[in-house]
């Protein structure tokens, strides 16, 4: 049987109420009701009777003033679906008028009754009869004559006596705020917070609670933790009417005390003890009842309390995780309900520094939020600047127009980074993220001029090298100098909330991670493993690069096994750490991976130096860096071909990794490695490179004798593996999806290019979004559940994942778990997001 509204009720404890018809405001005041809370007499107006007042059909008048008695004073607040939605602004002490005002003056002294009466016909001006705010200004003192002038104002721009009956009055607020919950900007405000287009405004009109006893009055509110922190703590401000009306200044705002007891002033616990103990035990009541931490409105009418309204404390992204947590360990919500209630995106604002939200904001230009969090530093503008820079212990911000490999160790060095150029898989975007960088890429208004070395901003600003900064990779804004920051929080309460999601998912979460300092966040961050270790970057620390230069000028087979064996013991060094941080879990290493020119310099002075490091003339080494250079090395001899064509580079890895896995498995530490070859698209590429990492292994177990527990798999990054994965699956233990490159292959878009005409193509709605940033269900997608499917055929238990920069989206979690993956791999900062996400999804 369906439940019948009026437009108009009555707001008690069984009165029919719904928070799709009435709004959350209307429908928690009942619930305070319920609970026997002294709420005011308030009347609650549905949606329909709203949207009526809004195209001039106001409700019986009669009906709604009833219940207020004579000569009421009125609130009439939003009371929107969801709270969050906002709505127009509470309109106060509607009904106020000359009468009302004389017994004011009487009771609080005419200084402050004045004050009252302008502030009602002030907002009344302004927000009811859309008056210039201009005309409406509160003069610093507050006098008849200042009343008087208001008042003719009023009628001057109305032609109208500012109306004296409370019907007038209150026919007027509920039509203005009615109306203006249809306006444009209202509207888009909301949308923006997920409203529906249609979303309803209901309106609550109550009693105001402000009597005119000879006992303590006034309004306060409170609320019982920090919204910042989520601790618990008494905060709020309480103003009294005789406090102010005497002079009795407490604080900065007349009449305004503390709630607690406090040395430096008057406080509302001293003043009516009786009362804040009320005060508190509501709070409690609000907690357990209504599931949540309020923020509760109440006033003391001649000294007896009344509990106007109850709204969730706004919070911090902090202090949602504490107050969650909190409140499934006092048992008040289940724990999968605190998993639920926190948004994954909000924990990856804990995990790095943030600029404070109420820090102001002077942007220098605009670019891809590309790596969360936020850092400050002085301008440089080349690696090896950082790395001075870093020497000397000064934060710098390193603005490239885009990065390469060799911009690596700058990187390190830099505290945050800003390029010209590319987009979320950029080279610069997937080690900041890897690194916890702060990161911006694509901001395409800037200019950066190394001869000047200046950078200039879309507005025309110049800024010079060592100046500071602010790189903002949560927004992706750049910023002038170095507004407030606000802490990472690791606290317990995080943490808590973690190992609970992680009883209630269902899939794997692993971590990208290149180096010991990514594989300690992986760790911190419960990783279950490492999904991705590209090794490439290994190549570029310290003087690997000039062995790796060397090994690239190598003639022969055998001298190039010779270099080789110079690098050996350094990536072994490097694969040891790894295990030992990773103990007991799995490591999944990526041979090499990208094409060789990657290794050589460009300009001039490099060659020349290149020269002398290989001892070999300028114009030969010249003719063979460009003899290497591929027209489109993206889809040249990387990955697996690199592989096949100079194995002995295969050979080196695969023996420093089963090396390592002795080494520590020596010290007792067990690991499982996996290797995992890249960019293959034919199962004969797998086959000759497997007997070859076999015969290492064979080679490696004779000499130590120790057993080696290693599986061999596949990067699945090209669509042909994709499609042939089911002979691809016979060699291979499991299948790893690379969503970067098998991306870029299946739309036949350059990642590093793409951020040119992203934007253009996403505004068009050629793409519904970068398929970069968010995987591509329907195309590639397709691609990966084929492969997932023909790989089952010829293996089943073949273990599948994914481990492109999509690894750690909500929409890419949801689509492994429906296609029955093992685990996803994403970059360890989002390692806890990835956590929460796949729990929510369980759930
Ligand atoms: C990929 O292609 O998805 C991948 C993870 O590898 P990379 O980004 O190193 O090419
Ligand atoms: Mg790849």
């Amino acid at each position: 049987q369906q439940t019948t509204y009026k437009p108009l009720t009555l707001i008690t404890p069984t009165a029919a109420m719904s928070p799709a018809v009435h709004g959350g405001r209307a429908k928690c005041l009942q619930r305070l009701i319920r609970l026997d809370m002294p709420v005011p007499v308030t009347v609650a107006l549905s949606f329909d009777a709203v949207h009526e007042a809004a195209i001039g059909n106001l409700p019986d008048m009669d009906e709604l003033l009833a219940p207020f008695g004579d000569a009421p004073l009125l609130s009439v607040r939003p009371s929107s679906q969801d709270p969050d939605w906002g709505g127009p602004g509470a309109i106060l002490n509607v009904g106020m008028n000359d009468a009302r005002y004389v017994e004011l003056i009487n009771w609080l002294g005419e200084e402050t009754a004045t004050k009252l009466y302008m502030r009602f016909v002030q907002s009344y001006a302004i927000h009811v009869a859309r008056l210039d705010p201009d005309e409406f200004h509160m003069p610093d003192q507050a006098d008849a004559k200042g009343l008087k002038a208001m008042m003719a104002t009023f009628e001057y721009e109305t032609d109208m006596p500012f109306p004296q009956d409370v019907e007038t009055q209150l026919a007027e607020v509920l039509r203005s705020m009615a109306r203006a919950w249809d306006g444009t900007t209202a509207r888009l405000l909301r949308q923006a917070k997920g409203a529906p287009a249609d979303a309803g405004l209901g309106l609550v009109v109550q009693a105001m609670a402000s009597g005119t006893g000879q006992g303590e009055c006034g309004q306060g509110v409170v609320q019982f933790v920090d919204s910042v922190t989520g601790q618990p703590k008494i905060i709020g401000r309480y103003v009294s009417s005789h406090l102010a009306a005497t002079r009795e200044i407490g604080r900065e705002t007349e009449g305004a005390i503390y709630l607690t007891r406090d040395t430096r002033g008057p406080s509302l616990e001293d003043l009516c003890p009786d009362q804040f103990a009320q005060l508190i035990s509501y709070g409690d009541l609000c907690r357990k009842r209504l599931r949540e931490e309020m923020e509760i409105k109440f006033t003391l009418q001649d000294g007896a309390l009344r509990i106007l309204d109850a709204v969730r404390v706004q919070r911090s992204s902090r202090a949602s995780v504490r107050i969650a947590v909190a409140l499934a360990e006092d048992q008040i919500i289940p724990r999968e309900e605190a998993v639920m209630r926190v948004e994954p995106a909000a924990l990856s604002e804990l995990l790095h520094r943030q600029v404070d939200p109420q820090a102001a904001r002077d942007v220098i230009v605009r670019g891809i939020a590309a790596s969360p969090g936020a850092a400050s530093g002085r301008i440089v503008l080349t690696a090896s600047e950082a790395q001075a820079s870093a020497a000397r212990g000064e934060p710098c911000v390193l603005v490239r127009r885009e990065t390469t490999p060799e911009d690596i160790r700058g990187m390190h060095a830099a505290s945050a980074v800003l390029t010209m150029r590319g987009g979320v898989t950029s080279h610069a975007a997937v080690i900041g993220r890897g690194l916890g960088l702060p990161c911006v890429v694509g901001a395409s208004d800037l200019v950066i001029d190394r001869k000047s070395g200046r950078i200039t901003g879309a507005d025309g600003r110049s800024f010079a090298v060592g100046e500071t900064i602010t790189v903002d990779g949560t927004t992706g804004q750049v910023l002038v100098g170095e507004p407030k920051m606000l802490e990472a929080a690791l606290d317990g309460a995080f943490q808590t909330l973690l190992d609970w999601a992680d009883d209630f998912r269902d899939i794997g979460v692993r971590a990208n991670a290149d180096t010991p300092a990514d594989a300690q966040t992986a760790a911190n961050f419960a990783a279950e493993g490492i999904g991705l270790c590209r090794t490439e970057h290994m190549f570029f620390e310290g003087d690997r690069l000039g062995v790796m230069r060397e090994m690239i000028f190598a003639e022969e087979s055998d001298d190039r096994r010779a270099v080789l064996d110079r690098l050996l013991p350094m990536q072994r060094a490097d694969f040891q750490a790894l295990f030992e941080i990773m103990a007991g879990k799995s490591v999944c290493v990526r041979l090499f991976d990208p094409p060789l020119h990657e290794f050589l310099p460009s300009d001039k002075a490099g060659l020349r130096d290149l020269a002398e490091q290989v001892a070999l003339p300028l114009p030969e080494v010249t003719e063979r860096v460009h003899a290497l250079a591929e027209y489109n090395p993206m889809l040249g001899m990387r990955g697996v071909r690199l592989g096949i064509a100079l194995p002995e580079i295969y050979d080196m890895q695969a023996r420093a990794i089963f090396e390592a896995m002795v080494a520590v498995g020596q010290k007792g530490v067990a690991i499982s490695a996996e290797i995992m070859i890249p960019l293959v698209s034919a199962m004969r590429e797998v086959e000759l490179i497997k007997s070859r990492v076999d015969a290492v292994a064979h080679a490696v177990r004779a000499k130590s004798r120790i057993d080696l527990d290693y599986r061999l798999g596949v990067m699945v990054e090209t669509p042909r593996a994709c499609l042939r994965a089911h002979d691809i699956a016979e060699h291979a233990d499991f299948l790893s999806f690379g969503t970067n490159d098998l991306t870029q292959m299946t739309y036949g878009l350059s990642r590093d290019d793409a951020g040119r005409f992203m934007s253009s193509y996403v505004q068009q709605g050629v793409y519904a979004e970068d398929p970069f940033h968010t995987l591509d269900i329907e195309g590639v997608g397709e691609l990966i559940a084929l492969g997932a499917e023909r790989g089952r055929t010829s293996r089943p238990d073949v273990v599948l994942s994914i481990c492109g920069e999509h690894g750690g989206s909500r929409a890419a979690i949801a689509f492994c778990r429906e296609k029955g993956f093992d685990y996803v791999s994403c970059s360890p900062f989002r390692v806890p997001v990835a956590r929460l996400t796949a729990a929510q999804l369980a759930l």
